[in-house]
């Protein structure tokens, strides 16, 4: 039985992690969860699971948690916050961290997670983005595995297997191209409700409007760099709408390895969980006679600026993808409050970046210092006059 804690059990990582961990016998024990706010859901997952730890985002809903335990006569610990965070990634008992909490607010919790030997399934792309190299370091001089939950990064990691990093020519990062892949629609009309639909994955808002943006896929290519080593110039997306190859990886020989399933997170959520192990498979089988047309195109860097903008990050490296990242986020928020367009988020992006003073350092401290600059920038400018008047 491997012992996990899931830090964001309320999210859509969370959910569907949980459903597979309960059609499963006698192979995992849930010891940890964690929510921001959603309470309720979580009460319900502590009745089916019975974890001995828990997390919740305030003071309040830990006071309130605690005493339903108490009535419930559930002897449960019960924390709050980041530190509470932590306190769940580290308990004695568990073995495996799933990080599904969405933002940097994971990079804390997530060193001290890799400095107590625990392995992480990683499905926070924000803490890899902004401070990957050094929890990489990190996790390799503690001899922790890091196993990565994100479909595409999942594909790369079973297309490279035992292969050596050196007979890698290239990754091919796949991406559906979102709901404006193809649209003329004009970027300054479109809607939140526009950018949340998404035409194959079912995920939460913030990783939706991402995907939208394309943002997810620059995210993910500096993702990719950090988790497999790889520079970013050896990193490709191709547009792939159909969403069945998650990735592919091509070695000097001229060979390319992919990796094809139904696009259903439950199969990295669960090869994450068992490697190196497999289990039974509990998503709808693949049948290509049945799908028939598989199609990939180049990008439209022009259009989508958010991909642009990553690339350039990436190969400006330290801290501007923190700096990224974190205006990004505050965006995001934005643009789902109906404060500002969708075509304002690279805006908002670029201007933060541009203003942004590069630091080449190695303390972890710094980029979470840069990602907080960069959001306190993003606000300033996202409420400066200037800035409203014109968009
Ligand atoms: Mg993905």
């Amino acid at each position: 039985m491997k012992n996990i804690a899931i830090l964001g059990s309320s999210g859509s990582i969370g959910i569907q992690t949980l459903d597979f961990i309960s059609k499963t016998k006698n192979m995992f024990n849930v010891c940890g969860l964690s929510v921001n706010s959603n309470i309720e859901l979580l009460k319900k997952q502590i009745i089916k699971f019975k974890p001995a730890i828990v997390s919740v985002g305030t003071q309040e809903d830990a006071k309130v948690l605690k005493l339903w335990c108490k009535n419930k006569r559930l002897t449960i610990k019960v924390f709050y916050g980041i530190d509470g965070l932590t306190k769940v990634a580290t308990f004695n008992k568990v073995d495996t961290v799933l990080f599904a909490i969405v933002g940097a607010i994971g990079i804390h919790p997530l060193l001290d997670a890799i400095d107590n030997g625990k392995n992480i399934a990683i499905a926070n792309k924000e803490a890899l983005v902004t401070a990957g190299h050094i929890l990489m370091k990190r996790a390799k001089e503690k001899n922790v595995k890091i196993l990565p939950v994100d479909s595409e990064h999942s594909a790369i990691f079973q297309c490279i297997g035992q292969e050596k990093k050196d007979s890698i020519k290239r990754i091919i990062l796949t991406a559906s191209g979102g709901p404006f892949y193809k649209s003329n629609k004009n970027f300054s009309k479109i809607t939140v409700e526009d950018a949340l639909a998404h035409p194959t994955w079912k995920m939460g808002k913030k990783i939706t409007i991402d995907s939208a943006t394309l943002m997810n896929k620059g995210l993910e290519a500096i993702e990719a760099s950090v988790l497999f080593d790889i520079p970013i110039e050896k990193i490709d997306i191709a547009i792939h709408p159909q969403s069945i190859v998650h990735s592919m990886v091509e070695f000097n020989d001229g060979c390319v390895m992919a990796q094809l399933s139904n696009p259903d997170m439950t199969l990295p959520i669960q090869y994450a969980l068992s490697y190196p192990q497999r289990t039974n498979c509990y998503i709808k089988p693949l049948d290509l006679t049945e799908v028939s047309k598989l199609e990939f195109f180049k990008p439209n860097f022009k259009k989508f600026k958010c991909l642009e903008i990553a690339y350039n990050c990436a190969k400006i490296g330290w801290t501007m993808p923190a700096v990224m990242n974190g205006a990004n986020e505050i965006a995001v928020k934005y643009f789902l409050n109906k404060q500002i367009s969708f075509d304002s988020i690279p805006n908002v992006i670029t201007k933060v970046i541009t203003k942004h003073k590069l630091l080449k350092t190695n303390d972890i401290q710094k980029y979470i210092d840069s990602d907080n600059w960069a959001r306190l920038e993003a606000e300033k400018i996202i409420n400066s006059l200037d800035f409203k008047k014109n968009t």
